[in-house]
């Protein structure tokens, strides 16, 4: 039985007649640029993640490079962010021409590790954007007050986190601003590109609001340059009704995190061969359910060999990236993330995945062991 990474088809079958219908609307309706299903879609996502503002965007990349703009973060300031994360977290920070500056991981939640933040702390830096990789928040009480006492921005990157939670508060509703992203294989996706800003400041939902349209205002006056950066009417509608079933997803998601707990321990694994996720906070969303293993790359190769997917998050961290040589970081410059990117691999964690695909997946990676062990 083959077991995907991901199973969008699934998830679309079963909710095929209230997306087709939404989809149906809009194309009815001709209003494919902003109005009443991106504003009603924004309204739905702030109470969700608990912001008295939304602000719906072309992407999740494009919300990271928003925020910025709106603060005029640019060239001679500072970003602090980790390094193990998808790109446009450290890509945002480069094109609006300021410096990426990065923060190692704690190896427990695989987020920027708050006590080795205030050393990178310069007269330039301006603002700190924490990753909730996986769907675990970052440790957030620490970054704010880091962020209280030297007067800097907090941008939370809750691009996998949507509805993560730790003490009452949701990713986005925490700092300055959330970004989101709608990117299919989110836990909540989109049909295409589309991402959303949360905001609890009146004054910077409306400038965001001006820079996704140009920083228009009114129409043909520009204050600001800004950009395209609008969600799609289409998009917002069908983030709409997946909105409505994103609680009960995430509740699948967390049965297969225990799923695969009791399965490991009964799989009869060699100690150390495999690490299990750790939760630290109160609610974990599981956008991937990433284990440490040894021998990782032959791992991977066995279970797609024996079609399971499984995937690498991420195998470079950002500061080693080529793009970023002239940054003159070296390896072992930020040891967790390195030591991360090495050891680390997602397995399926969909909401959809049974019981029987599930023992599939901790079969294949036992017997990978057992024939290690032999051999
Ligand atoms: C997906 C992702 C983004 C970018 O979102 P897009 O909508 O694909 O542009 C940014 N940061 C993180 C951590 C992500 O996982």
């Amino acid at each position: 039985m083959a077991v995907p990474l991901l199973d969008l088809k699934a998830q679309y079958q079963n909710i095929k007649d209230e997306i087709d219908e939404a989809v149906q609307r809009v194309f009815t309706s001709q209003g494919f640029i902003l109005g009443p299903e991106v504003e009603a879609c924004e309204q739905a996502l702030a109470a969700y993640c608990g912001s008295p503002h939304a602000i719906g965007v072309s992407s999740g990349s494009d919300a990271l490079l928003m925020c910025l703009m709106a603060e005029g973060i640019g060239p001679g300031d500072e970003v602090i962010t980790s390094p193990y994360t998808f790109f446009a977290t450290g890509g945002a920070i480069w094109r609006v021409g300021a410096k990426p500056v990065f923060v190692d991981i704690c190896p427990s939640s695989y987020n920027l590790c708050p006590q080795k933040i205030e050393s990178a702390i310069t007269a330039a830096t301006r603002a700190i954007i924490p990753v909730h990789l996986y769907g675990q928040l970052a440790e957030m009480e620490a970054i704010m007050a880091l962020a209280r006492d030297h007067e800097l921005l907090v941008i939370e990157d809750a691009a996998q986190a949507i509805g993560a939670e730790h003490q009452g508060t949701r990713a986005g509703s925490i700092g300055d601003y959330g970004c989101f992203s709608f990117f299919p294989s989110k836990n909540l996706g989109g049909a295409g590109d589309g991402g959303l800003i949360t905001t609890g400041n009146a004054d910077r939902a409306e400038r965001l609001r001006r820079l996704r349209n140009h920083g228009m205002h009114p129409k043909y006056y520009h204050s600001d340059v800004g950009g395209n950066f609008r969600l799609d009417a289409i998009q917002a509608a069908v983030v709409s009704v997946k909105l409505k079933h994103l609680d009960t997803w995430t509740e699948q998601r967390q049965a297969n995190a225990v799923r695969y707990r009791a399965l490991f321990a009964s799989a009869g694994l060699p100690p150390d061969a495999i690490a299990l996720p750790e939760v630290t906070v109160d609610r974990h969303v599981f956008n991937q359910f990433v284990v440490r293993a040894q021998h990782r790359d032959a791992l991977r190769q066995h279970l797609l060999n024996h079609q399971v997917g499984c995937e690498i998050y991420y195998p470079v961290p950002l500061h080693l990236q080529d793009c970023f040589a002239s940054l003159g970081y070296t390896e072992g410059a930020m040891p967790e993330s390195e030591r991360a990117a090495r050891e680390t691999l997602a397995l399926p964690i969909f909401p959809e995945l049974t019981d029987d695909q599930a023992k599939e997946v901790v079969q294949a990676i036992a017997t990978f062991y057992a024939d290690k062990q032999q051999a």
